[in-house]
């Protein structure tokens, strides 16, 4: 499963869970990757050479693993020509979150195509002797999968299901394609994850843990009520994204303040798909207002 991210302390933490079964790197021959991002895979590259294990993932997130720098480089683009405009992200700080992307993608190492197994939804791996369904699980990630283990009822969160609401990243739609709403999508994989019968949830950060429906339902209203106060605030008379998120994040110093913007878009993409609100587009900005 997910190896983490590359750096000497993670490697460490991996060597030594390792070791608590007799193992060392050179043991593993196959890493199942959930979802690729930089927390959950980077280390794979690594881990391949070492041992020439083949690192599995969803054919939704190959790209990501087997070329990284191409894929950031094509979001930052996607956020620097629209999203960031979009949303009335003024220049300076857009060019903080651009070189960021642009970071992140150079100094992930990406897994070299012959190391890698792609499977697909729906698929049943074996994994410990017994079988797992894939389960895409959008939202957080469009390419992130969990795993589901009917007779035992057990499941692999992955970043679905945490603690912890994950946040609804906004990804680069495909080509002549409109954005995804990532939070009204990822509350659509709540209510399926809801559905399932699950005696323990292995989430991909923190320890394990039982009543995903009491977690699920907590989140739920957490959720409902950040998006009614993001309404009260555009009845307010903040019109953008950008104002919304200062008014709503003001506690934060300004430059940590994007980390909001995923999770308030999502609010106001909630509040459109219920008809509560509208966008109307001036000098490319996205200005809302409240449908009477
Ligand atoms: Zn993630």
């Amino acid at each position: 499963m997910d190896c983490g991210v590359e750096t000497a302390a993670s490697w460490d933490v991996l060597l030594a869970g390792l070791a608590q079964h007799n193992l060392t790197p050179a043991d593993i021959r196959r890493i199942i990757i959930t979802h690729p991002h930089v927390d959950h895979s980077v280390q794979a590259a690594k881990l391949a050479a070492l041992s020439g294990c083949q690192v599995w993932v969803a054919d939704l997130g190959y790209e990501w693993l087997i070329n990284p720098q191409k894929m950031f480089s094509l979001r930052a683009e996607y956020y620097r020509d629209h999203f960031l405009v979009e949303a009335g992200i003024p220049e300076e700080m857009a060019q903080v979150i651009q070189a960021y992307f642009a970071q992140v993608g150079t100094d992930t190492t990406p897994v070299p195509p012959e190391s890698v197994q792609t499977f697909r939804v729906g698929d049943w791996l074996e994994m410990g002797g017994v079988k797992w369904q894939v389960l895409h699980m959008p939202g957080h990630a469009s390419h992130q999968t969990c795993f589901y283990q009917p007779e035992s009822r057990h499941f692999l969160s992955a970043d679905m299901l945490l603690p912890k609401t994950p946040t609804p990243i906004v990804e680069r739609p495909s080509p002549s394609h409109p954005r995804q709403p990532s939070l009204p999508i990822f509350m659509d994989s709540l209510d399926r994850c809801e559905a399932l019968d699950m005696d323990w949830v292995y989430p991909g950060h923190g320890e394990p843990f039982q009543n995903h429906r009491q977690l699920i339902q907590k989140q739920r209203d957490r959720i409902h009520k950040r998006k009614g106060e993001t309404l009260a605030l555009v009845q307010q008379g903040h019109h953008t994204a950008y104002e919304l998120m200062n008014v709503m994040y003001a506690h934060y110093p300004p430059a940590f303040r994007f980390a909001g913007l995923w999770m308030l878009i999502g609010y106001l993409d909630l509040l459109q798909a219920e008809g509560k609100v509208r966008v109307e587009i001036v000098d490319g900005v996205w200005q809302y207002y409240v449908n009477k």
